[in-house]
């Protein structure tokens, strides 16, 4: 799971993250992707920025949308189900590698 700047990440799609800095401070959502190369993930429904979008044939129409900007991976922690936003750990079980809540052990 290492980028090619040998950062790695424990965060991976359709995980539940939590906001840790900047305007959605606080906020949670699922993450719909990960960008490893440049440390950046997209939460659905946070960071929202206006865009402007050019109209594509005859029946679409151009205007303003909104859509998710990435995020810094290092401002989102994973949500565990009981304690919240948290440090997570890896380890391997049965020869699995899994992710595990550093503060209750719950696997995630
Ligand atoms: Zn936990």
């Amino acid at each position: 799971m290492a980028n090619k700047n040998g950062v790695k990440y424990k965060i991976r799609k359709n995980d539940q993250v939590q906001v840790m800095a900047g305007k959605d401070r606080g906020k949670a959502g699922r993450v719909l992707r990960v960008d490893r190369d440049r440390g950046r993930v997209v939460v659905e429904g946070l960071n929202m920025v206006k865009k402007a979008i050019r109209p594509k044939g005859q029946n679409q129409k151009g205007g303003i949308s909104s859509v998710e900007a990435a995020l810094a991976i290092s401002n989102v922690q994973i949500v565990c189900k009981k304690c919240g936003p948290t440090r997570v750990g890896q380890r391997t079980e049965k020869g699995e590698k899994v992710r595990f809540c550093k503060k209750c052990g719950e696997q995630l």
